[in-house]
């Protein structure tokens, strides 16, 4: 039953090797890992252990995901359920990668409405950590989920709906893994649409200051990418919907960014060759949405990473503020992004009732370093209420997570009834949220 010989190759690990996260930089606490192919494995699984974790692809950057005790994979169950094209909802096995789902849904004619950087990621780890991607107007991508199944710590199966369930079903999407095992998750979806994804290089610090508004708005998704030096913007990412609304003017210029003449990586020295097409070739959604494609190496690889979220209307202070700290910064970054998501109205969600802009920071991976810059940052970013996301690294105290998580004690109450003892409670939960 232990580290199960099907999924040891399906997650590229031996398994005499200790099982780490996708960055490597967290080795988790036990190896047992029992990979499930049935919702009657699920149970059965969930009803023996005492302490277990659900591992999704392992993205997160911190302990999140991690057990001293079991893993269940849910990797094996990755089909499409059912396409309700009436309904405009998708639901699929909760093992299930958004990168195997996208081109099912294209082929049939349907379209989610925003991808995170990456397609390599599961479906249920990235909405139980409110996983997201850039547009205003676009709510992270548990902002999507209509329907969830959920394993409860004693095995039974629950069924929570958003059109049913209020108050509970906010709670639980995003959900920490705290609740129980996600089994099938159910997706809206939209027509599918064409896009065209265009970057433009060097915007001035100052432009950027006094137009951040228009350059939010100006596409259905905009990335601002900096190395916070050099007073400027390195890179600035604008996916554009074909079909919808007024085109995105692909002038040239762009507040004094310089339209580039090739594909480029976020980090410029990296080969572009791992990203999504730009220069304004059309394709699908699912192939402009994210910054990386499957199939290649997402980001960089050896790295960390962090990232804020902002109240939308303190985006420009806060992110002068980081630009103070550039020098502090610079030496252990790759580079940084600043997004925008919609609010929404998902308990854990970082845009709980209020839109918010990131800032995010893909780290060298030096620890000790990072660990020591976390809190200069975290002190600056404070007084606009910044807060973290809960699959990154940071070093914001239980007690501050309560104070801008408002909703931690209805979570508690939440998780205790489907999860009485703790069964699927880890040192981050513990020290996060149950003692918090
Ligand atoms: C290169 C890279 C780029 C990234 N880009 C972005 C980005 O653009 N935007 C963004 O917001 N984040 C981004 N992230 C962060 C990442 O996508 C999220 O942290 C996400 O949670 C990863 O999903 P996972 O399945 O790998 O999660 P895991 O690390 O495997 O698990 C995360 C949590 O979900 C729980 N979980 C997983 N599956 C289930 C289930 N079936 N039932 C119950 N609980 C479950 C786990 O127990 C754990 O608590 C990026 C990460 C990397 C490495």
């Amino acid at each position: 039953m232990f580290a199960n010989p099907v999924i040891s190759p399906l997650f590229g690990w031996a398994p005499s090797d200790r099982l780490k996260n996708w960055a490597g930089n967290l080795e988790y606490s036990t190896s047992r890992l029992y990979s499930a192919n049935s919702l009657d494995h699920v149970r059965g699984y969930v009803k023996k252990q005492t302490k277990l974790k659900v591992l999704g692809t392992r993205h997160c950057f911190n302990n999140i995901a991690d057990s001293r005790f079991h893993f269940l994979s849910l990797k094996l169950m990755d089909e499409v359920v059912a396409l309700d094209p009436k309904a405009h909802t998708v639901t699929v096995d909760a093992g299930m990668t958004y990168g195997q789902l996208c081109p099912y849904l294209h082929t049939k004619g349907f379209a989610l409405h925003n991808l995170a950087s990456l397609p390599h990621i599961s479906i249920a780890g990235a909405c139980s950590t409110a996983t997201h991607g850039s547009g205003e107007k676009n709510g992270n991508l548990a902002t999507a989920v209509s329907e969830l199944e959920i394993v409860t710590a004693r095995g039974e199966v629950v069924h929570l709906f958003r059109k049913l369930d209020g108050e509970a079903f906010r709670g639980a999407v995003v959900g920490l893994g705290a609740l129980g095992v996600i089994t099938k998750i159910t997706l809206d979806v939209q027509p599918t649409f064409m896009m065209r994804q265009y970057v433009y290089e060097n915007m001035l610090l100052r432009d950027m200051k006094d137009h951040f508004d228009a350059i939010e708005s100006s596409a259905y998704s905009v990335s601002l990418f900096t190395d916070w030096q050099k007073q400027r913007i390195n890179e600035v990412w604008i996916k554009s919907r074909v079909e919808e609304g007024p085109a995105f003017d692909k002038a040239p210029e762009f507040f004094g960014a310089k339209r580039a003449t090739r594909n480029l990586h976020p980090i410029a020295e990296l080969s572009a060759e791992n990203c999504t097409e730009q220069m304004g070739v059309p394709g699908p959604w699912y192939e402009r949405l994210p910054h990386f494609r499957m199939g290649f190496t997402p980001s960089a690889g050896k790295e960390l990473q962090s990232e804020y979220f902002v109240p939308r209307q303190h985006a420009v202070e806060a992110i002068l503020a980081m630009e103070r700290l550039r020098d502090l910064i610079g030496p252990h970054l790759m580079i940084s992004e600043i997004r925008a998501i919609a609010a929404d109205n998902l308990w854990l969600s970082p845009c709980y009732e209020q839109s918010c802009v990131t800032i995010h920071f893909t780290w060298k991976q030096d620890w000790p370093a990072v660990r020591k810059l976390l809190p200069v940052i975290e002190k600056e970013l404070a007084p606009f209420e910044a807060r973290p996301h809960w699959g990154k690294l940071f070093t914001t105290s239980p007690t501050q997570l309560k104070s801008l998580y408002k909703k931690i004690p209805e979570f508690v109450q939440l998780t205790t009834k489907y999860d009485p003892r703790g069964k699927f409670r880890n040192e981050f939960l513990d020290t996060n949220i149950f003692n918090s």
